[in-house]
């Protein structure tokens, strides 16, 4: 696929490279459509993903076998939209390695750093993020998961639930609250290894684009002093750095699911012979196209602006909430067309643009829903001069 957008300045020549090689070993190795098990396929597309050398993208530390002492947004946005333009798991399963490791990456020791990175890079270690409860999903404030300080450890109590790998990860970045101050304030990062005495994986959750995920239980389960990320209280913190990156790679995401669902609208649109001509000669099919397009050019820039701007060191508070209200809500607008254009068979179970009509619709909630993005960019204009 020639991929156009690649001559933008926002990119070095490495970024346009590793984009360039990222798709061709798609179209080589991923294909659409889950299998029946979908955890064995998660761990088979980390282990052909570290094999291949992509996860070094989502993790920081050169001698910890990542590709870059600093995590790069671009490369991994550029990862995101060219994985989910292929296989919506492969961009999943890629996704959680950076998002679950990320806060180490960010503000783990040494000695953390040393002991989960490279089997992240490798492959070998399944990474997830804890921070959503039952009570406490857009209001993280309000997290109740407590982590009591006793002798060398923390004693964890409380639960969590919408966990992303929950069930097979290897270990988890949690957050809970440790009290220091209220609210946010008081809440602490920790890395907990799976089947630490007192974690249960309480429920499996099946949602409509299957993925694993989980709730998750402690019950007096200890975690040593040595497994905080940051300092006591810091928590939040660490939480929401990782979320500027990750953030503007949900919205990298759905533009891969967008340009995918674009795709496909112009294939079948070509293809479709009605009327004594085919679907694409109606003005109105143009004009359906033409919108399309012009969403996934916007979110493109949008995205790409906010990853350009993080790698530069700059606030991305307000243009990573941006990329990601404009990129999922675009998408979910794209890949509805372009079921539209399929008629029937755009409903049918295993059509590319019914996955992508069920794999788009949680981006729009996770990390942020939209109306949580809303609020982030209206309070950060308010407070600009
Ligand atoms: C598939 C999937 C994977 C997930 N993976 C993870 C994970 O790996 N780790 C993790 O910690 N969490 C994860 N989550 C949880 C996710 O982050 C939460 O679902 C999300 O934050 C919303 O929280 P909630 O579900 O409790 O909804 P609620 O907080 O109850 O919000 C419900 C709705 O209220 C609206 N709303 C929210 N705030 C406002 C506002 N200020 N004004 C007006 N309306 C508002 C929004 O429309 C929102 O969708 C995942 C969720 C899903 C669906």
């Amino acid at each position: 696929m020639h991929l156009k957008h690649l001559e933008w300045p926002f990119f070095g020549d490495p970024h346009r490279q590793l984009a360039t090689e990222l798709d061709a070993w798609c179209a080589q190795y991923l294909h659409a459509g889950h299998g029946a098990d979908i955890d064995a396929e998660c761990r088979s597309l980390v282990k052909a993903l570290g094999e291949a050398g992509w996860l070094k993208h989502a993790i920081a530390g050169v001698a910890l076998g990542g590709a870059a002492d600093t995590i790069d947004t671009r490369a991994i946005c550029l990862l995101r939209e060219t994985l989910a333009r292929y296989n919506g798991l492969a961009d999943f399963a890629f996704a959680m390695q950076g998002l679950g490791s990320g806060a180490i990456s960010l503000a783990g020791t040494a000695a953390q750093r040393e002991r989960y990175l490279p089997r992240v890079a490798r492959g070998e270690a399944l990474a997830a993020f804890a921070l959503s409860e039952p009570e406490a999903g857009s209001d993280v404030a309000a997290m109740q998961c407590s982590a009591v300080e006793d002798g060398d450890s923390y004693v964890l109590n409380g639960e969590k639930t919408w966990i992303s790998n929950g069930g097979i990860a290897d270990f988890y970045v949690l957050f809970a609250r440790t009290g220091e101050a209220p609210g946010s304030r008081g809440i602490s990062a920790f890395i907990v290894d799976a089947g630490l005495p007192g974690f249960e994986i309480a429920e499996r959750i099946e949602v409509i684009a299957p993925h694993p995920l989980a709730r998750l239980k402690f019950s007096n389960c200890r975690v040593a002093k040595s497994q905080m990320i940051g300092a006591p209280g810091e928590g939040f913190k660490v939480a929401m750095r990782t979320l500027d990156v990750f953030r503007t790679s949900v919205a990298a995401a759905s533009l891969g699911f967008a340009r995918r669902a674009l795709q496909e609208g112009l294939q079948q649109a070509r293809e479709r012979k009605m009327f004594g001509a085919t679907l694409a000669d109606l003005p109105l099919t143009q004009a359906k196209l033409a919108d399309m397009a012009c969403t996934v050019d916007s979110s493109a820039l949008l995205v790409y602006r906010a990853a350009w701007q993080r790698d530069q060191g700059q606030n991305v508070t307000r243009e990573a909430a941006m990329a990601k209200l404009m990129a999922t809500e675009g998408a979910q607008r794209v890949i509805d067309a372009a079921v539209q254009l399929f008629g029937g068979r755009g409903v049918k179970s295993g059509e590319m643009v019914e996955s992508l009509y069920r794999e788009i619709r949680a981006l729009r909630i996770y990390e942020g829903a939209s109306e949580v993005q809303q609020l982030i960019i209206g309070r950060d204009l308010l407070k600009s001069v």
